[in-house]
């Protein structure tokens, strides 16, 4: 017993050795990225369900090593959180983003684009002041701009959250919460948040069809929202079936691999354009 107990410690060390290792070269990378302006942005598209008109796009970003490989930002963010980086990450995607979307407009395609925050982003003192530099430097229409956040995020301290949502929508911005249905929120707390939008979390859409608890989850989100006077995205959508079963239930918005992955700027322009010819 004491033998294997100490080969299991020698297989962990190794274990966490090597994931040490990733999280430290993932590190450099992102210092290096951020320096070298290694980053992307990819759009991916968002659906206005009943007319099924392009209305917006979720940004979205992206890293790889030099030899090519990518590296998810489910991986690079936590790390960017846990090394300091997220704050000027965070202004790289933002500034981007407004760029892209003040780009856009001008060749007449005027979305509304998503950004994502980070929960720890989300509560750095001045998130909002810098939202707003960003957006008088660009100079962009702030109702375009979405800030996506995770309810998880919201409920670990709400007083305060409320507080920092406040001031985005003194902005103008709108406010979405990602991911919802997997935290917990308290129904009686979202009545008092500033929100736009609740963001249907993929795992229930993605079981649409063959999951029954999913399709009360998602009625429940639909019926909330619209009791609320909140608009409804459904994301993850990635078969006809789940797209008629939103548009069946009266959900606003959809995005997913059935329209499209995300793409870079030019492409994401492309798929645009071709889309209107057929
Ligand atoms: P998220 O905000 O929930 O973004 C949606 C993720 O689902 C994206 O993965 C997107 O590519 C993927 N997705 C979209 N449609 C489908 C579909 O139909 N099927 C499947 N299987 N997946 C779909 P991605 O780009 O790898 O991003 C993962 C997460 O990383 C995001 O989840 C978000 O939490 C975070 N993230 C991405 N970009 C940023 C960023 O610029 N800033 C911050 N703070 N976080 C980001
Ligand atoms: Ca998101
Ligand atoms: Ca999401
Ligand atoms: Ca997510």
């Amino acid at each position: 017993a004491k033998r294997s107990g100490r080969a299991n410690y020698q297989c962990y060390t190794a274990a966490l050795e090597r994931e040490t290792e990733g999280a430290f070269l993932i590190e450099a990378r992102l210092r290096n990225s951020l320096r070298d302006g290694g980053l992307q942005l990819h759009y991916q598209p968002v659906v206005d369900v009943k007319s099924g008109e392009l209305i917006g796009a979720e940004a979205l970003v992206r890293m790889s090593f030099p030899s090519g490989t990518d590296i998810s930002p489910d991986k690079f963010i936590p790390i960017a959180e846990s090394s300091g980086l997220i704050a000027e990450l965070g202004k790289w995607v933002a500034r981007e983003a407004c760029r892209q979307h003040k780009q856009w407009a001008e060749q007449g395609l005027d979305l509304t684009i998503a950004i994502n925050v980070s929960p720890l982003q989300f509560r750095h003192q001045n998130f909002a002041d810098t939202l707003r530099d960003i957006i008088s430097d660009v100079g962009v229409d702030a109702e375009r701009l979405e800030i996506e956040v995770t309810e998880s995020a919201i409920m670990d301290n709400l007083d305060e959250a409320v507080a920092i949502l406040n001031r985005i929508k003194s902005l103008g911005m709108r406010v979405a919460l990602d991911d919802f249905g997997t935290g917990y929120s308290s129904l009686s707390s979202l009545t008092h948040l500033p929100i736009d939008k609740l963001k249907v979390d993929q795992s229930f859409i993605r079981s649409l069809e063959n999951d029954a608890a999913s399709r009360s989850v998602t009625d429940a989100i639909i019926a909330l929202g619209r009791s609320l006077n909140l608009e409804v995205h459904g994301e993850g959508i990635e078969s006809e079936n789940a797209l008629r079963y939103l548009q069946e239930h009266g959900c606003d918005q959809a995005q997913g691999y059935w329209f499209s992955r995300p793409m870079p700027a030019l492409e994401f322009m492309r798929w645009y354009q071709q889309r209107r010819q057929n």
